[in-house]
């Protein structure tokens, strides 16, 4: 009995661990409006440590992000589409959309302005008496990041004026259907990884490359990741024609090539740069990799839980040259990358 009870209060901290891996702590799911289906979907909280954000976040997205800094007037880039495309600028840090190109307006302040978010869903308001002023402070609704302030002094027909601080914006510009689209894995080391997904080369992949991401080093080097200081993954980016190839097909490929039970570690590689995890590109993806994950779990597929990592894609750096189809250059086998058939 005491042992039962020991375990008991073992497993707590051992579950909150994994709740706030697993970004959701409450279980409460969130409305946010979805602008690639036009829908709303029920989604979980982004919730980090501060650690976490830290990790994730470049040190100036952190400081105006998380501890509600601004950005200095007209020293942020705020990215606009080619002509006669559009675009969606969405949360730097969870990839939640909330503002489109065309609701942004030139208002002469040296910050993005735009007269109306994607959604009010996307957005929380919150009063603001910091700095002797009476503001209202805007941030993401679903991660709680500190995004800028609104102002009752915009362009018709809102009267709005959200200013946003560039930094906590990513610009996503709007494909055009038909067209191929990206999918980002990382299963262990890189050469295999990429291997693997070259095998459906002229069966719906286009292309692929291997590359760091989910960390926070700009331009790394493939000994800066290897030293877990930038926090990033071994990944391989996928094009591919969804026409021909589907996202779910890609996970299916995706959970079979690797052992996704093993916390930061593939075979003998250890290291966070080793993790298995899923970097997705939209909403879309999102769900498929959620649901994909969920179902694998629940059938007891993998002797172990799951502990992929699901997390928005960041910016994807390109490996050196030489890490680039590393198999195929040298006609061998890959060795570095253990398929993991034990479940
Ligand atoms: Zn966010």
């Amino acid at each position: 009995m005491r042992l039962k009870i020991y375990t008991f209060f073992l497993l707590i901290p051992l579950c909150l661990g994994w709740a706030m891996r697993e970004n959701n702590p409450s279980g409460a799911k969130i409305p946010i409006f979805d602008s690639t289906s036009g829908k709303i979907e029920e989604v979980e909280p982004v919730i980090k440590s501060e650690a976490e954000w830290r990790n994730t976040l470049t040190e100036a997205q952190y400081r105006i992000m998380r501890q509600k800094g601004t950005e200095a007037a007209f020293t942020g880039s705020c990215p606009i589409p080619p002509k006669g495309k559009s675009g969606i600028y969405q949360c730097a840090a969870c990839g939640t959309d909330l503002f489109r190109y065309e609701n942004k307006f030139e208002s002469g302040t040296g910050w993005p302005s735009f007269w109306e978010p994607v959604s009010g869903l996307n957005i929380r308001l919150k009063e603001d008496k910091t700095l002797g002023m009476q503001r209202t402070e805007v941030l993401c609704a679903r991660c709680g990041s500190h995004l800028g302030h609104v102002f009752e002094d915009g362009p018709e027909p809102s009267g709005k004026r959200y200013c946003i601080n560039a930094i906590a914006l990513k610009f996503s510009q709007i494909p055009d259907v038909s067209k191929t689209e990206k999918a980002i894995f990382a299963a262990g080391c890189f050469w295999g990884v990429e291997e693997a997904f070259r095998q459906y080369l002229g069966k719906g992949v286009i292309s692929t490359r291997v590359g760091y991401t989910g960390g926070k080093t700009q331009n790394p080097s493939y000994e800066e990741v290897s030293s877990h200081k930038t926090g990033h993954a071994e990944a391989v980016e996928v094009e591919y024609d969804p026409s021909k190839i589907s996202y779910e097909e890609l996970l299916d490929i995706f959970w079979s090539i690797h052992d996704p039970t093993t916390l930061d570690r593939q075979g003998p590689d250890i290291g966070s740069q080793y993790r298995s995890a899923i970097f997705y590109l939209n909403p879309r993806q999102e769900k498929s990799a959620r649901g994909s994950k969920e179902k694998l779990n629940a059938q007891g597929e993998f002797k172990g839980r799951i502990v992929t990592e699901i997390s928005p894609a960041q910016e994807f750096y390109p490996a050196e040259p030489y890490h680039q189809q590393y198999f195929d250059k040298r006609g061998i086998k890959p060795a570095c990358h253990l398929p993991q058939k034990e479940r």
